[in-house]
């Protein structure tokens, strides 16, 4: 049986660990950089970098329009990071000009832990099943708040930050504030492509 094709947006961010992650739980990865290569693809991961800079190379390259068509047509799709900031209706902290693609009714306010704590780890629980997910977040935003058709997946739990929310998951948009592609832990890859796999049937 061969695996769903999944693109893995190339513009900027942690591509390779991505695609390795991917192949890893039996799909195909491929780049994205341009408008043909949407086409054939049945799920798309859009990494962490900088949701500003990605917003504007979006634009440049001429994705824009097309990846927010597919998204809105059912393209099965996971942000991490800034990846989960280009998939949200709303941006807290956002820049003057900043877009996003949307589809999830959350807010997610941008370098939302602060100047003084750039990267943290932590153990979380991903979609209530055991055991801890390491977890690792990298100038990360959180989900500030959610609409009534957003599931929750993930909160930090004690410490600092208690309860607030770093994974959720709407239909076909599934996002995190962190980067499960660094860790080897590939639970939140293989959830991904189990949704792409059920969309395709
Ligand atoms: N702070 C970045 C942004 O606003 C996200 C950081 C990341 O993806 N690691 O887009």
């Amino acid at each position: 049986m061969t695996g769903p094709t999944i693109g893995v947006l190339a513009l900027q961010g942690d591509v390779r660990e991505h695609v390795r992650a991917l192949e890893s739980v039996g799909a195909h990865a491929v780049p994205v950089r341009r408008e043909r290569e949407l086409h054939g693809i049945q799920g798309m991961v859009i990494p962490g970098g900088e949701s500003t800079v990605m917003d504007k190379l979006l634009r440049a390259f001429e994705l824009f329009d097309p990846l927010q068509e597919r998204l809105r047509e059912g393209l099965v799709a996971y942000g991490s990071c800034a990846g989960m900031i280009m998939l949200a209706d709303r941006v807290a902290d956002a820049t003057a000009d900043q877009r996003t693609l949307g589809g999830l009714d959350v807010t997610v306010r941008r370098n939302a832990f602060g100047r003084q704590v750039d990267s943290f780890e932590r153990d979380i629980t991903y979609a209530g099943s055991p055991p801890p997910m390491r977890a690792v977040f990298i100038r990360a935003p959180w989900v500030e708040d959610v609409g009534p058709q957003v599931e929750v997946l993930a909160r930090l739990e004690g410490g600092g930050f208690d309860g607030r929310v770093v994974a959720v998951r709407q239909g076909t948009l599934l996002a995190t504030s962190f980067h499960p592609e660094v860790t080897g832990d590939l639970r939140v890859h293989s959830h991904f492509v189990d949704l792409v796999r059920q969309r395709a049937q």
